[in-house]
């Protein structure tokens, strides 16, 4: 059994409040930031419950918007730009997962504004200094300290609807991050730290979820997983499997975390074989003897999709992903070969088992 969790710290430079029912202190902390025209942002499938939890922020708040979707389209950051300027609001308050996030990081970007998030996915978007948006069909990232929220509330009462598939999901793309940031060039003891343990929360949580979806300490195992893996993405470049993930959903619109949790065991394997040692704290908080393979049977044991056909992906794509891959050099701790990165997507296509 695992004890409750509760705890307020400010970090650098985000503020995390954790714990059961924290949400109930958003007003207050509205309040402490200034905000008295907040806009609730939230995607249309959580519209209902971003309007009930608007309710309870009284008059500082202003209402919802409920325009967030998938990949931050420039299109929908501008009609909410035109909400904000209309209603003069003058702080956001996200409540949803990475889209929504996404779009308060978006308009954040545009206006100065200042962000609380409350996530309701494990994918760690809410602690990073990215955004991801799109427009005309084409993703690009941008890096910016005003990207970050200035508060987060973690409260994993917000998480008990997510259904097991998309926990899943956004957890292991919350992993991503953590694997990545184990052999990132910039990578220091602390954001190696951080990943290790990130994975650790991740590993341990994600199997009770799918066990038992109200174990709510379970669930806030898995948001101390976000918010270590989510830092991690924060401090440490990205690599291989990152690049992998973007030019896929890009290419076939695959989606995002399903994505991310295909592509994971086999970029793993790829940089394993090169620098296996950075990779232990995988294989160990996994107790496996890969970090690649023993990521495939992770998933697989908890239902997850793991191949890129049953995402949607057509077989006669996988060249023209394998060229969009390498077509611009990027940093890997491997040597990225054409004909390799092919076989590696081939692989994750065909949902087979990396060997390393
Ligand atoms: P999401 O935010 O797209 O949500 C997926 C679906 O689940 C949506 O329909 C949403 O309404 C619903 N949902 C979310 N929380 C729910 C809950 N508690 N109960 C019921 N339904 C719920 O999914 P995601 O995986 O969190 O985010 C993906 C997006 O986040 C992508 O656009 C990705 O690029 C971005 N992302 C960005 C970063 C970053 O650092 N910039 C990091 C990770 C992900």
């Amino acid at each position: 059994m695992l004890d409750a969790v509760s705890f307020d710290v400010t970090g650098s430079p985000a503020r995390i409040v954790f714990g059961r029912g924290a949400r109930g202190q958003t007003p207050d902390i509205l309040r402490d930031l200034g905000i008295t025209r907040a806009l609730v942002l939230s995607t249309e499938a959580q519209k209902e419950t971003a309007d009930a939890f608007a309710c309870t922020l009284g008059k500082s708040c202003l209402g919802v918007f409920a325009g967030a979707v998938m990949h931050t389209p420039v299109h929908a950051t501008e009609a909410a730009l035109e909400i904000v300027r209309e209603q003069r609001v003058d702080g956001l308050v996200a409540f949803g997962g990475g889209s929504t996030i996404g779009l308060s990081k978006a308009i954040a970007y545009r206006t100065d504004l200042p962000q609380v998030a409350l996530p309701t996915t494990y994918a760690g978007s809410e602690v990073t200094n990215i955004l991801g948006q799109t427009a005309d069909g084409a993703k690009t990232t941008l890096k910016s300290p005003r990207l970050i929220p200035e508060v987060v509330i973690y409260d994993a009462e917000l998480t008990l609807s997510l259904p097991v598939g998309m926990s899943v999901t956004s957890g292991i793309n919350a992993m991503a991050h953590a694997v990545e940031g184990l052999y990132a060039r910039d990578r220091n003891p602390v954001s190696a730290m951080i990943a290790a343990e990130g994975c650790r929360a991740m590993i341990e949580a994600l199997p009770r979820i799918a066990q038992a979806p109200a174990d709510i300490a379970a669930r806030e195992r898995a948001f101390v997983g976000s918010w270590l893996c989510g830092t991690v993405l924060g401090q440490a470049g990205m690599a291989l499997h990152h690049k992998l993930c973007h030019v896929l959903g890009g290419l076939y619109d695959l989606p995002h975390a399903e994505t991310h949790t295909v592509i994971l065991p086999h970029a793993t394997a790829f940089n394993a074989r090169a620098v296996p040692q950075l990779l232990v704290p995988v294989a160990e908080a996994l107790g496996a003897q890969m970090p690649g393979a023993g990521l495939w049977d992770f998933a697989q044991a908890l239902g997850a999709p793991h191949s890129l056909r049953d995402l949607g992906m057509p077989e006669d794509g996988i060249d023209r992903a394998a060229d969009a891959a390498v077509a611009q050099p990027y940093w890997n701790p491997a040597p990225i070969g054409r004909d390799a990165i092919a076989a590696l997507i081939r692989a994750a296509w065909a949902g087979q088992r990396p060997d390393a």
